[in-house]
């Protein structure tokens, strides 16, 4: 594996990542919390989760039992700001920065896989190797930080340095020992990077408008707007439901708030699809369940369906409350889905006490 930094960096920029470094894998130094989280059931509907736990907890039962590093890759997707009066506008959905791309996992996993193959060839195939975005049992923000990349902030997402928390990232395993690398796609590096730490701040755990940040570092799905919008299935608490305002796939207020991000004067030139910009509420209730597949084509948005899309437009439209969204949720006071009636009915409701 002689030079493998090299080529890994050169590669790293062939492949247009932002970030790439590699680690040694080793058994999480989290297992307590993680054991702890699943027992208090945090993970919400997402029992995927519990699928091959140890696998996940111990990254070497990769690869047959014979994983032995990782290589750990970012794209960073911050997109510009939008305009405030866009984003305070209640008449409009906010769906979270990441869902404003084609959908990063199909894209990602290809790159590393092209990044991968190029990169075996060069050392003649004679290792094995996974291609990861989210689609196995990685602590993927853990590796990331192991790999010296960044570390793991009390909103629980994974921080840079340098970029902030806005990455996409992508996990290849091996069966052989790399050399250590830590690579990042930047002009020049300051040699005394900010201490990886939060310090004495708690902005997200006092911005988060559901208190789903419970303690530092510790996530309750259960309360999360980005699993209520996207993961959960069927009804949505109704003590939970005006605190969502107009998010209707995803949240980034934890990370909006963070310092780690304002800092940040650049931005990702990914193509933004412009129509996943704060789109008018009024716009997507005359999606039909076909036009709701075209118009989220190859977006991660499609993940909610149409049932779960329009619940939670229904949610966006009754905390407007204004006599627009009323004609637009008296639409669907009948609808034959259960889930959208429900959600339409209590919206109706919300509006009329306003
Ligand atoms: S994504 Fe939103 S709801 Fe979830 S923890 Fe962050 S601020 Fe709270
Ligand atoms: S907002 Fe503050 S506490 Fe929260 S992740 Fe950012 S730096 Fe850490």
């Amino acid at each position: 594996m002689q030079d493998a930094s090299l080529f890994l960096s050169k590669l790293a920029q062939k492949y247009k990542l932002d970030l790439l470094g590699t680690v040694r894998l080793q058994e999480s130094g989290f297992k307590k919390e993680i054991i702890d989280w699943v027992r208090q059931a945090s993970f919400g509907q997402m029992t995927w989760y519990l699928n091959n736990l140890s696998r996940r907890l111990d990254p070497r039962q990769n690869l047959w039992g014979k994983a032995r590093s990782a290589i750990v890759a970012g794209v960073f997707y911050r997109p510009a700001q939008i305009p405030a009066q866009l984003k305070s506008d209640p008449s409009r959905g906010l769906i979270a920065a990441y869902a404003w791309y084609d959908d990063y996992h199909k894209w990602f996993k290809k790159r590393l896989t092209s990044f991968i193959r190029e990169f075996s060839a060069l050392y003649k195939g004679d290792f094995q190797y996974r291609v990861y975005v989210d689609t196995g049992p990685l602590l993927e923000k853990e590796l990331a930080s192991q790999a010296g990349l960044g570390f793991i902030g009390k909103n629980t997402t994974f921080i840079n340095q340098i970029k902030g928390s806005y990455f996409f990232l992508g996990e290849i395993i091996v069966d052989v020992d790399l050399p250590q690398l830590r690579w990042q796609k930047e002009e020049e590096l300051p040699s005394n990077l900010p201490a990886p730490t939060c310090g004495l701040c708690r902005r997200c755990l006092d911005a988060c408008p559901t208190g789903a940040l419970t303690s530092p570092y510790k996530l309750d799905a259960r309360l999360c707007i980005s699993y209520l919008t996207i993961e959960h299935r069927g009804s949505v608490p109704e003590n939970l439901r005006p605190l969502m305002k107009n998010w209707i796939f995803g949240c980034d207020i934890c990370q909006i708030v963070c310092p780690w991000n304002k800092k940040v004067k650049s931005w990702s030139d990914l193509p933004v699809r412009t129509e996943m910009v704060a789109p008018a509420l009024l716009d997507l209730v005359d999606l039909s369940e076909d036009d709701f597949r075209n118009y989220f084509r190859n977006s991660p948005v499609l993940r909610t369906g149409y049932s779960g899309f329009m619940r939670n437009v229904m949610i966006a439209l009754g905390n407007w409350g204004e006599k627009r969204a009323a004609l637009a949720v008296k639409n669907f006071l009948d609808h034959p889905d259960k889930i959208i009636r429900d959600h339409a009915r209590w919206a109706w409701q919300q509006i009329k006490n306003k």
